[in-house]
């Protein structure tokens, strides 16, 4: 009997060891890594540069309160806030609490209370970012919610603006819905809502914990849109599997969290800021990023011609290295194909398979990746 909670559905399979987009299994088979953990790994595995920082930093010290001064916290605020038009940050442990952070900073910033988020979008599992999730299963058992949330479809700009009154602290939205299914919002519907935060005095927070550092070919995926958001949160890529996230935000906004209104223990720890600060280097130097955003393109195309010919198929969608194959069937079998052919992918929803590789995959292994993913598709298609 397994020891642990069974509230992960585990695939029977563990991997031990990894470099780069390859990652071996305890039974000593190597699989091409489309998954980097859930969008985490975003330079690789074990990459030189990251474990160098975090070594260096383990021999130093490990940890500090934020009771005295960090000159690493700082570094690091100023790679991440550098490519943007924010200036502060709060460094934080995961998605869920930097969200977590963004929604009370909203709300003793406005004094409102009223936050409005989008139907199938994810914004994690405490029961604040929980309550701004817009989708039913994640909720299921769980009630009641914090009260002040709204959910309205997303990419729909007329029932944002009925759903955004007087009352109305923020509207956080994703600028492509991750867990929800690679749902990319319309620049048309972002300009609107950047619009409206504007015009209606609400506060924008974007939630880029999965699409944020590098992942969709900029530093943020707001940056593709000439959107000024007030709040941003971050967390999957920006430690590289070293936990760490951050609220990010306006120097005007962040005045609103004075000393002893919010806080955690582990923030901004040396070793994550050692970490994130590697990431932060490499993700951000504007030539890695048009590299990603020429590997995006390249994945999307290549995927789309090759699989649209399957019925199975309906689109291929998504920005830069965050993929979506929206499929007529469930797609847990083609993972459990894919897996046994050397290759991970993941899933978002029961439909759409989901590709998160390492923005470092070389174009051979993306190559690999494509004619493994068209022909475990077309094997579907034919045993149907
Ligand atoms: C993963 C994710 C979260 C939650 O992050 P955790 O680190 O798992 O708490 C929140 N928002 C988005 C968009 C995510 O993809």
């Amino acid at each position: 009997m397994s020891a642990l909670f069974s509230n992960y559905g585990r695939w029977n399979l563990e991997l031990e060891k990894g470099t780069g987009s390859q990652v071996t299994d305890t039974q000593g088979k190597t699989y091409l890594d489309f998954t980097s953990g859930i969008g985490v790994c975003n330079l690789g595995h074990v990459h030189p540069a990251v474990t160098e920082a975090v070594t260096e930093q383990l021999n130093k010290l490990w940890h500090t309160s934020n009771l005295f001064q960090s000159s690493l916290q700082e570094k690091t605020a100023q790679l991440l806030t550098a490519p943007t038009h924010l200036s502060k940050v709060l460094f934080c442990n995961s998605g869920a609490e930097a969200n977590e952070g963004a929604i009370k900073l909203a709300r003793k910033y406005t004094a409102k209370t009223k936050i409005i988020t989008c139907i199938q979008s994810f914004h994690g599992r405490t029961y604040g970012s929980m309550s701004a999730t817009g989708q039913e299963k994640i909720k299921a058992g769980f009630g009641p919610m914090v009260a002040g949330f709204e959910h309205v479809p997303f990419n729909d700009s007329k029932a944002l603006e009925e759903a955004a009154d007087a009352d109305t602290a923020a509207i956080m939205i994703e600028v492509v819905q991750g867990e929800g299914g690679i749902n990319p919002a319309t620049e048309s519907y972002l300009n609107f809502v950047g619009k409206l935060c504007k015009e209606k005095g609400i506060l924008l927070i974007i939630d880029e914990v999965q699409t944020g550092i590098g992942r969709t070919g900029k530093p943020f995926a707001f940056s593709h849109f000439g959107l000024k958001p007030d709040i941003v949160t971050a967390a999957k890529g920006l430690g590289n599997g070293f936990p760490v996230g951050a609220v990010i935000s306006t120097e005007e906004v962040s005045s609103a969290f004075g000393p002893g209104s919010h806080g955690t223990t582990f923030g901004g720890n040396p070793l994550a800021m050692a970490a994130a600060g590697a990431v932060l280097r490499e993700v951000f130097d504007p030539a890695f990023l048009e590299e990603v955003q020429k590997k995006g393109e390249y994945l999307k195309e290549e995927l789309q011609s090759k699989l649209l010919n399957y019925d199975e198929v309906q689109e291929v969608k998504g920005i830069g290295l965050m993929i979506g194959i929206q499929c007529k069937g469930k797609v847990s079998d083609l993972i459990t194909e894919l897996q046994h052919n050397g290759i991970l992918a993941l899933s978002a929803g029961e439909h759409v398979l989901r590709l998160l590789p390492p923005l470092t995959m070389s174009y051979d292994e993306l190559k690999t990746g494509i004619e493994e993913i068209s022909k475990a598709i077309q094997k579907q298609t034919v045993t149907a």
